[in-house]
């Protein structure tokens, strides 16, 4: 199958061609004939699946094909996104692949100035991309006009969700034409993602690709049992020894994040950090600096590296197991993409037993273990609760561990349970684990879901409303 079959224009397959993207991957292949024909769309697609440009070409095309007689130039597509990183990602796809094409783009989003926007908006563009937050402060200063949006598309729409973005959305869509065509993009299907569906979709077009947790074979991944003090040490060994020369760290928390930064750096292995506390300048420069190989480790929480878009990144740590099963699929899809070859390596302690084993029921693996020789961990190590975030405690904040994933060590999980792992030190604790959210089925198929109508009515949502800009 190539780009051409799939009724792309000229101008477009020779920007993705340049691109060195010779076929379309199986998400790409599904949603772009079912954007071209104009309906609506319901994609379940992870980060590193090529989506992406599933939904950048057909949009192209389609926008290409039919240019307003009107003066000026109005917003005709709104692509919103959870991160500034995501944000800033789609918008250059956007200009990579539509660099043939007579359309103009911006992306806005929080933590910068926003004047340069305001003139960018002035001037006029066919395709915006957003981060909810900052479009809400446009449209209450009456410097955007959405007046003429025919395509919206949300973008990781569950973690706009987790980020307590709902509101945001709602207001959002609230001023948009009620004749347009809707894309949402979801690498999970919860309760509140389908009423979001629902009350969004006009007869949507659903795909489903296989998630990565069962294409991630490419990567191989394995598990350092350590003791929880001596993680940095052995990040230090395994970044020297192995002499890796990129390395994406995640930590749970910001604080952790910044800790990590500063012990890295007395051992000799600089590093930066990205997260949300961090100023948009720091994060970009850390990111581009990174981006071209002058930055060996990059340490990051979950939310700053959404989006993260760099091939072939051969190293990604888990400093921390997330608390989100999820996550962990998300974050070694950093490493091995687009067929490339990597390496995700945990570094769990006694505190984690329980998150591993969540994830490794969702992955429906089990990891290999490897102890590092003078990295040994205490098999009478008692398991201590887990600090889940950095004194952050917005509503609605993404870190917020899910009503039904109990994080490992939780309280009331220690002490008394706890002292079943004493002599098995990689053996679960015995608190119940996490259970694995429901994963989208593994075919890839195109179907076409029946009955959805577009009420306009916001379904019942009982999630806060940090603005995580
Ligand atoms: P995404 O899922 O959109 O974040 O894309 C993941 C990665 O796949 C990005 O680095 C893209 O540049 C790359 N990519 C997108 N389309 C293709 C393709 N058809 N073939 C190979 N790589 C691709």
């Amino acid at each position: 199958m190539s780009f051409n079959e799939l009724g792309l224009a000229d101008e477009i397959v020779r920007a993705v061609t340049e691109q060195g993207y010779n076929s379309p991957t199986p998400i790409q292949t599904q949603a772009i004939p079912a954007v071209l024909r104009g309906g609506d769309l319901l994609a379940g697609a992870q980060t590193g699946t090529g989506k992406t440009a599933g939904f950048t070409l057909p949009i192209l095309q389609r926008l290409a094909a039919r240019k307003p007689a009107g003066p000026g130039t109005p917003i005709r597509a709104l692509i919103l996104t959870p991160t500034r990183e995501l944000a800033a990602q789609v918008e250059e796809s956007v200009r990579v692949y539509g660099k043939y094409l007579k359309l103009r783009s911006a992306v806005i989003f929080g933590g910068v100035g926003i004047n340069p926007q305001i003139d960018l908006l002035r001037k006029g563009v066919d395709i915006l991309v957003a981060t909810p937050g900052r479009l809400l402060d446009h449209m209450q200063q009456g410097t955007v006009n959405l007046n003429h949006v025919e395509i919206l598309v949300l973008d990781e729409a569950d973690r706009m969700l987790d980020m307590g973005f709902i509101r945001d959305i709602r207001r959002i869509l609230a001023v948009l034409p009620q004749k347009r065509q809707n894309l949402l993009f979801s690498a999970t299907f919860s309760d509140e993602i389908k009423a979001l569906a629902d009350g969004l979709l006009n007869s949507p077009a659903t795909i489903e690709v296989a998630r990565r947790n069962s294409t991630v074979e490419v990567i191989e991944q394995k598990i350092h049992p350590v003791d929880r003090n001596r993680k940095h040490p052995l990040l230090s060994h395994l970044i020297r020894t192995n002499d890796w020369s990129q390395v994406l760290v995640f930590t749970r928390t910001k604080h952790g994040a910044n800790k990590l930064v500063e012990q890295l750096g007395k051992d000799g292995v600089p590093a930066m950090a990205i997260h949300g506390n961090k100023s948009q300048s720091a994060r970009t420069k850390a990111l581009a600096e990174f981006k071209d190989g002058s930055l060996r480790v990059l340490v990051a929480t979950d939310i700053a590296a959404r989006g993260i878009d760099i091939d072939q990144l051969p190293h990604v740590v888990n400093y921390d197991l997330p608390n989100v099963p999820e996550d962990y699929v998300h974050r070694i899809g950093r490493t091995g993409r687009a067929g490339a070859t990597g390496e995700a390596v945990s570094l769990v302690c006694v505190d984690e037993h329980d998150m591993l084993k969540g994830i490794e029921k969702l992955i429906k693996r089990s990891l290999p273990r490897e102890v590092v020789p003078g990295f040994e961990p205490d098999p009478n190590a008692i398991p201590q609760p887990i600090q889940l975030r950095s004194g952050d405690h917005r509503a609605g904040g993404r870190n917020r561990p899910p009503q039904h994933a109990k994080p490992a060590g939780a309280p009331k999980a220690a002490p008394a349970k706890s002292a079943q792992v004493k002599s098995a030190p990689m053996k679960p604790v015995q608190a119940k684990a996490a259970p694995a959210k429901t994963a989208a089925p593994k075919t890839a198929a195109v179907r076409h879901a029946p009955g959805h109508s577009l009420t306009g009515k916001p379904p019942a949502q009982n999630r806060g409303s940090g603005r995580g800009r």
